[in-house]
């Protein structure tokens, strides 16, 4: 049996025909940048997520890199976020040229710890950007008394937790804006790229709009410089016909994941924690294992699918060496990269799916 780690052709033949039908009716427009559809989903999405505004732009990458560019923050200013996530949350600190400052991670959730935070804040600190991994929201309170106490924005880097909740607050709605990613894999995937960042704040809404079109106000006459961060509506009109499943897949996902915790229950596997003040959506269902890499093999010799969020925590990154941090500096996000592991958990996962990954998981504990 195979079992990949992600099916988007089970997803795709439920929702085939009405695809292509907004897809062909925005060729048929040829309306080929902005329009209804982009608004559409930019009205949608904010409801969901229970924010005034929102503006749809070219990846969950753009939506952190114009929401860093329409604060004001680069040269001079730095940025607290953890190591223990995608590349592209650190990447667009380092490219309006802050200084990303990494705090080390709680080892139950993989989220930033909130306790760390205060000690990493200087007088050249201008933001917080805790990213909430796997769909689950971090623990945000604690997070945005800091940032009210230090006067700092908060960007959530809400790419894998659309519409998850924390103490009943949706993801992106706590912060000073919350960044989503539309990239296929996310729960709310596109048929390419595309993201959205939502707000409640009127005057960033303004600048986020802007600078999504190379800061352009009056058309052609610019006050400062902003980029091509425009959303496709080729990709909203999909992304229309996706959102009214969304509940339901996360849903799937919970399920499954319910499934796995039961059959795992009573062996080495370290299922995932979910914070009782959280609502998760699933992005990824992580465990901890011992002899990962072999389980990987083993897995991956009997066709199932998994895979490593995230192999090298940032502050171990080439490219990032010249912030001189060291092995050692962040042990919880460095013991988690050598332990975690994700197996599939999308929703079109049939129940022979399931317990054949959950038996060979156990079979190779057994023997390991
Ligand atoms: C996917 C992801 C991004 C980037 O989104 P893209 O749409 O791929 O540019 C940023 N941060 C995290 C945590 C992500 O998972």
């Amino acid at each position: 049996m195979q079992v990949p780690l992600l099916d988007l052709k089970a997803q795709y033949a439920t929702i085939k025909d009405e695809v292509l039908a907004a897809v062909s009716e925005v060729l048929e427009s040829q309306q080929c940048i902005g329009g209804p559809k982009v608004a559409e989903l930019e009205e949608k999405v904010a409801a969901l997520s229970d924010c005034k505004f929102a503006v749809g732009v070219s990846s969950g990458t753009d939506a952190i890199l114009n929401s860093l560019m329409s604060l004001g923050i680069g040269q001079g200013d730095e940025v607290i976020t953890t190591p223990f996530t995608f590349f592209a949350t650190v990447g667009c600190i380092e490219r309006v040229g802050a200084r990303p400052v990494f705090v080390d991670i709680d080892p139950k959730t993989y989220n930033i710890d909130p306790s760390k935070i205060e000690a990493a804040v200087t007088d050249k600190t201008k933001a917080i950007m805790p990213v909430h991994l796997y769909g689950q929201v971090a623990e945000m309170d604690p997070i945005m008394e800091i940032a009210a106490k230090h006067n700092l924005a908060v960007i959530e880097d809400a790419a894998q937790s659309i519409s998850s909740t924390y103490k009943g607050k949706k993801s992106g709605s706590i912060g000073t804006v919350g960044c989503f990613s539309f990239f296929p894999s996310k729960n709310l995937g596109g048929i390419g790229d595309g993201g959205m960042i939502v707000t409640n704040d009127e005057q960033l809404y303004n600048q986020l709009f802007i600078m999504r079109n190379h800061g352009s106000k009056p058309k052609y006459y610019h006050k400062f410089v902003g980029g091509n961060f425009r959303l496709d509506p080729i990709q909203a009109a999909a992304l229309l016909v996706k959102l009214p499943h969304l509940d339901d897949w996360s849903e799937g996902r919970r399920r499954n994941a319910a499934y796995y915790n039961e059959k795992f229950e009573g062996t080495a596997v370290q299922t995932p924690y979910i914070n009782p003040d959280c609502v998760t959506i699933y992005n990824q269902y992580v465990i901890r294992v011992p002899k990962r890499d072999e389980l990987i093999a083993h897995l991956r010799e009997k066709s199932i699918g998994c895979e490593i969020y995230y192999p090298v925590p940032m502050h171990l990154q080439e490219c990032f060496s010249y912030l001189g941090y060291k092995a050692g500096d962040f042990p919880e996000s460095e013991k988690a990269a050598n332990e975690v592991m994700a197996l599939p958990i999308y929703p079109e996962l049939t129940d022979e799916m399931k317990d054949f990954v959950t038996e060979q998981v156990k079979s190779f504990l057994s023997f390991n």
